[in-house]
């Protein structure tokens, strides 16, 4: 998957140098919702760790706390502590794994979120 990870900084390249100077500012404004995110399944009985690429969420009384937690695409766990996951289970910043020498970093989208707006 090297490639493609390749071809998408390239094209992410791209687009920033193909950027008018005078749109900065929409784009700074529209970036966070238009772009393309990954969405990660809900994991149907929320086992803790959840299957790679799948969310499960917190325990009721730490969910506002810890969130969700999450597995990448290389079967790591990793916990959204400190991301906000807004209504549509869109998550913030980026999500990078933090095991060491893993290249997950994506912009993701925890499906069928039903908690609300978690910050
Ligand atoms: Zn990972």
């Amino acid at each position: 998957m090297k490639w493609l990870q390749a071809l998408i900084t390239g094209v992410r390249l791209a687009a920033r140098l193909a950027r008018p100077k005078n749109a900065q500012a929409r784009i700074r404004t529209d970036s966070f919702f238009r772009r393309r995110r990954l969405d990660i399944q809900r994991c149907a009985d929320n086992t803790i760790p959840p299957p790679p690429m799948q969310w499960a969420a917190c325990h009721s009384s730490t969910i506002e706390r810890y969130k969700a937690t999450m597995t990448c695409a290389n079967g790591h766990v990793l916990t959204l502590q400190g991301h906000a996951i807004h209504r549509d289970g869109t998550v913030s910043p980026s999500v990078v794994c933090p095991e060491k020498g893993c290249p997950f970093h994506e912009y993701v989208r925890l499906a069928n979120w039903t908690f609300g707006r978690i910050t």
